[in-house]
């Protein structure tokens, strides 16, 4: 559990605070994260990491010389907002371009591809390289798919030392896949983490018990079996390492890696057994690597990583690192402090007090709108209408908080419930907060890139988007009808299909919200009024995340433990279908939910 912290809402920048203040001399700052202090020379490549926090050293204490340029870093085991990863970037980028490298997770993909498209557009070269070591998370036929666990470390190095020596983007990105391609790494967890506040562990492994392949964010591993002797337990976890070794590979990088509460003694006396057994295999061990490189809070499991090395990753290997979290061979002088004092002191926190008090460093607010003319009469009562509906929402998803994280504790990582909370009720404050003469593609769209913001996550980005879509579709025409409603429905249902790349049957929120959308258009086109057509559509929501019960997860999280989620509702359809009941309860009673606001003639 966590003992120390101040308010459990801003641990993550508090301690991005102090890290920053310890490390000075070698970090600086930024609003979403951290550079290095010492700004990147000139034309060089900036290779910039991260992904939720409560992985220390990943991610922050890997930035410094032979690692990256800049880390990311989002709230606790959620993705950074694009936003957060724009502005790192900006930071970091020294004119050579920018690769974004981090563990393959659906939320940081979506947010980190976002960013990355949103350089090219400005001119700025980005490139991504996902990292998919973890050998448990699915098939050798399937490798795209695994996610990125301790292994990243091993990627960072090579492309930061890439990027050191002068390599330009297409050869840092060449050598970071080839990294990528060569490193492997597996798992096995003894105790779940606990949240910062929280007083139960995401996970627990029965008495006696070990669960192999571990995720790094509280998901529990893919099976459990019987606790083995540190020899057994060296065997099982490089088993499956040298089933993938590549033809050509005899030396390779082995890194043993504690996941939070393991004692240092422990992970020795494992990691004489690992060596033992790699080497009765023919691996030459190059570089041993025994300690905390990829945390998960404060989770009792451990991790080996092997690096198959070959000439050209073994003279990136070989050079220099020096970071907050990571320091080997020989390292040039200390960086000298940044213009204008301390680096650390140089940008002031972004927490507490600025932005909102349960946001990273990086939450603010986006630029300026471009000018419009004002909303139309029927965009503005839309507007409060939507105003209130995100109230209800946020209401409800309050009272199901904790079922919905429940829910994903069963083969995710636990998060759902906080997250969905944190994203609507920035929601609701952005709408809140917009101009009353505002109309509903304004109100939506800061309501959903808050959400997006905020919530981090897959699902915290995948609402943003749908909210700042539906928006853009309803416009600001002078009325707006049911059939108006029911095509930003479909909009935004699209876009949630094309930023996650997820079709019906896959398990996720999109098989309660595409039965809600065809239920809703099908009523709609029958001539049914708005509150009956959304009645429909709701039961047909509800029916639609009752569905996925049965269903086996092919996207996000759960994929790698879809076992564990059969017999169990996706988190994310029963909290689309939570909302929907309370949007068409709203609907048939306006009144209850905008009683100053909806006039009874304007109700439909
Ligand atoms: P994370 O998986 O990043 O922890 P959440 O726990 O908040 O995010 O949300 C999990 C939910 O997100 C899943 O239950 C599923 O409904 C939805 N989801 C995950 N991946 C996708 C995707 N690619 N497309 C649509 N929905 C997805
Ligand atoms: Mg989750």
């Amino acid at each position: 559990m966590t003992r120390i912290f101040e308010d459990p809402d801003s641990f993550v920048a508090d301690a991005l605070r102090g890290f920053a203040r310890a490390h000075r001399d070698e970090v600086r700052l930024v609003d979403g994260g951290v550079v290095r202090a010492r700004p990147l020379d000139s034309g060089k490549v900036a290779v910039l990491i991260g992904g939720g926090s409560g992985h220390y050293p990943a991610f922050a204490g890997y930035v410094g010389e032979g690692l990256a340029a800049g880390a990311v870093c989002g709230n606790i085991f959620t993705s950074p907002s694009t936003a957060q990863a724009l502005r790192v970037a900006h930071a970091a980028d020294a004119g050579g371009g920018i690769l974004f490298t981090y563990g393959r997770y659906a939320g940081d993909v979506i947010h980190f591809g976002e960013a990355e498209k949103r350089l090219r557009a400005d001119g700025i070269d980005a490139r991504t390289v996902l990292i998919t070591d973890d050998v448990a998370s699915a098939p050798a036929d399937s490798i795209d798919e695994r996610r990125g666990i301790a292994g990243i470390l091993c990627v960072f190095h090579i492309a930061g030392a890439a990027a050191d020596r002068g390599d330009p983007l297409d050869e840092v990105e060449r050598l970071a896949r080839l990294a990528n391609s060569r490193t492997r790494s597996h798992g096995v967890a003894f105790a779940g983490c606990t949240l910062p506040g929280a007083d139960h562990a995401l996970f627990t492994v029965p008495e006696g018990q070990m669960s192999i392949g571990l995720g790094i964010h509280g998901e529990p591993g893919v099976r459990d079996v019987a606790h083995q002797p540190a020899s057994e337990l060296a065997v099982t976890l490089a088993e499956p390492l040298l089933a993938e070794r590549p033809d050509d590979a005899s030396r390779a990088v082995v890194l043993l890696n504690g996941l939070g509460s393991v004692t240092p003694e422990e992970l020795f006396v494992l990691f004489g057994f690992v060596v033992d057994h790699l080497e009765s295999r023919g691996v030459e061990v190059v570089d041993p690597r025994c300690g905390e490189f990829v945390t998960s809070l404060d989770m009792a499991g451990v991790s080996l990583t092997v690096l198959w090395l070959d000439d050209e990753l073994e003279e990136l290997w070989s050079a220099p690192a020096s970071a907050p979290g990571f320091r080997k061979g020989p390292v040039a002088a200390a960086a000298p402090s940044a213009p204008g004092g301390a680096p650390g002191a140089a940008s002031p926190p972004a927490t507490p007090g600025s932005a909102s008090r349960n946001s990273v460093p990086g939450s603010a607010a986006p630029g300026p709108e471009p000018e419009r003319p004002p909303a139309t009469a029927a965009a503005q009562h839309a507007a409060r209408v939507a105003r209130e509906l995100l109230h209800a929402a946020r209401d409800a998803v309050a009272v199901e908080a904790d079922r919905l994280g429940e829910l994903d504790a069963i083969a995710g990582d636990g998060d759902h419930g906080i997250g969905m909370l944190r994203g609507v009720t920035a929601a609701v404050g952005a709408a809140d907060d917009a101009d009353p003469a505002a109309g509903v593609r304004e109100v939506l769209q800061a309501a959903g890139e808050a959400w997006s913001e905020t919530a981090g996550g897959t699902s915290g980005a995948l609402w943003g988007a749908a909210l700042v879509r539906l928006g853009e579709s309803l416009g600001s025409p002078e009325t707006i009808t049911p059939a108006d409603v029911s095509a930003g429905v479909s909009a935004a249902a699209e876009r949630i299909a094309e930023l996650g790349g997820a079709s019906a049957g896959d398990k996720t929120m999109l098989d309660a919200l595409l039965p809600f959308a065809e239920a809703l258009a099908s009523e709609v086109s029958a001539g049914a009024s708005l509150p009956a057509a959304l009645a429909a559509a709701a039961e047909a929501a509800r029916r639609g995340a009752e569905a996925t019960t049965a269903m086996t997860p092919r996207r996000g999280r759960a994929r790698p433990l879809a076992e564990r989620s059969v017999g169990h509702p996706d988190p994310g359809a029963t909290s689309f279908s939570i909302i929907a009941d309370v949007v068409a309860q709203a609907a048939v009673a306006p009144e209850a939910v905008a009683p100053e606001t909806v006039a009874p003639e304007e109700a439909e």
